[in-house]
């Protein structure tokens, strides 16, 4: 290892001149990749770490089993950025290229390297298989690359091209454990290395029941254009997150930089911040519940039981949950919580009366401090005279007394379970701090 302490500098070679902010790019290989048969899961996970590392990705490319359009899209992607991540390609099949293209792209040959051939030769005797000579191609690297030990079966390098600007390339196999087991073990220095070993922090404001455009107008001004922080606001299903990326010399000066931004921000949004970076709504809820001694129920129409079982993903709900009735038929909602017949003839099962005559029964049967209900029309079909997205949510309170809310909820079916689940979780959220 070589790593130099000065930033940007790579086995000796200067790949980014230090005014440069490093940039990179994800080269994704395989026929399978274009043939739309897998999703480049690789390309977005390798983004966002090298992101997290104050690494910007500039593009993001697939290109086949093909050694002539690979080793030019590594040339062409070399006169781009200082950092190439290649995925795939490195098996023992004649169809994986990488090696061949990144020798070509370089100008290089391929060598023969015998501690490679004798990690290939242990692991085989080691299982008890016999070894296809083709395996021994997995021994062949570019003249010139660091080879990292392997984790599984594909051997993984490291080359710096020179032409027509210095680029360092890393590549990796495509099978998605190793090229993480890899990146830990090796990438990660490397990546150092070319970005000065500044570190980078990702804060995530967790916001529910906003939308965000809202969230933008109210966000974009508190952090106005400071260029230490990178904003961005990312929709995800039930919440809009709010990410700050803070970059710093070290973990603790970024936490330090962030954490004013973060509260002003929590501020703004006026208690719509259910969690900050781990801690999403539904962790929220449960510590909430646990710091009281607190117990909770649901009663779940629309939703399904997705109330309870989002809360039963959290390590140790236990210690709040004590369960959940699906009472998705009219009629399980008068048999198994009680529902009096004429209140779902008068109201309908989609409606503030019944949802809040759940919350109340399921609060009972379980004996529970809390419960919520839901009940809802996720679609496609519309119910009685009710619109897709007509959602009700009600929360039983430990004094018995209940609360309930109504709204019609914006987005396609899934998306409208998840919102009216959430809307329920966070109204519990927001009663258990005192708002
Ligand atoms: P390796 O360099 O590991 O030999 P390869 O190209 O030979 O890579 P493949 O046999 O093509 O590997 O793929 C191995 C496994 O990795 C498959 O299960 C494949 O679905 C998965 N895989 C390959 N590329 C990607 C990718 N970009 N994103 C997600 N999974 C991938
Ligand atoms: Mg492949």
């Amino acid at each position: 290892m070589s790593l130099a302490a000065e930033p940007g500098t790579i086995d000796g070679v200067v790949v980014r001149p230090p005014h440069d902010p490093p940039r990179a790019a994800v080269l994704s290989v395989g026929d399978e990749l274009l043939l739309g048969d897998i999703t480049d899961t690789n390309a977005t996970w390798i983004s966002r770490r090298l992101t997290e590392q104050g690494v910007e990705v500039v593009h993001q490319l697939s290109v086949g089993d093909d050694e002539e359009r690979l080793a030019a899209a590594l040339t062409w992607l070399a006169g781009q950025v200082h950092l190439v991540v290649v995925g795939g390609g490195l098996g023992p099949t004649a169809d994986d290229r990488t090696r061949e293209a990144v020798a070509a792209a370089a100008g290089v040959e391929l060598r023969h390297d015998a501690d490679l051939e004798e990690a290939i030769v242990q692991r085989f005797a080691a299982m008890g298989r016999p070894m296809a000579p083709q395996n021994l191609r997995q021994a062949r690297l570019p003249v010139g690359a660091r080879p990292f030990p392997p984790v599984g079966t594909a051997p993984a390098f490291a080359l710096t091209l020179t032409d027509p600007s210095p680029t360092r390339v890393v590549a990796l196999p495509g099978v998605p454990w190793e090229l993480h087991a890899l990146w830990e073990a090796h990438v990660v220095d490397e990546v150092a290395a070319l970005a000065g070993r500044r570190v980078t922090v990702t804060r995530v404001l967790h916001v529910v029941g906003r939308g965000e455009s809202d969230v933008a107008a109210v966000v974009e001004p508190v952090v106005g254009d400071r260029d230490d922080v990178i904003l961005a606001l990312l929709a995800k299903g039930h919440e809009i997150q709010v990410r700050l990326t803070v970059s710093a010399d070290d973990r603790t000066a970024a936490l330090e930089a962030s954490q004013p931004l973060v509260e002003e921000l929590s501020t703004a949004l006026d208690g719509a911040v259910a969690g900050v970076d781990d801690e999403d709504l539904e962790t929220v809820v449960l510590r909430l519940l646990g710091e009281r001694g607190a117990t909770l129920a649901t009663a779940e129409s629309a939703t399904g039981g997705d109330i309870a079982a989002r809360l039963a993903r959290v390590p140790g709900a236990s210690q709040a949950l004590l369960g959940s009735v699906v009472v998705y038929a009219t009629e399980a909602k008068q048999r198994l919580l009680e529902v009096a017949p004429a209140l779902l003839a008068d109201h309908g099962p989609v409606s503030a009366e019944v949802t809040e005559a759940l919350a109340a029964a399921v609060r009972e049967r379980f004996g529970a401090d809390y419960a919520i209900a839901v009940t809802g029309v996720a679609g496609p079909a519309t119910l009685d005279d009710l619109p897709v997205g007509t959602g009700f949510w009600a929360l039983a309170h430990p004094d018995g007394g209940v609360e309930v809310h109504g709204r019609r909820i914006p987005g396609d079916r899934g998306q409208v379970l998840l919102r009216l689940g959430s809307a329920a979780l966070d109204l519990l959220r927001r009663r258990l701090v005192g708002a």
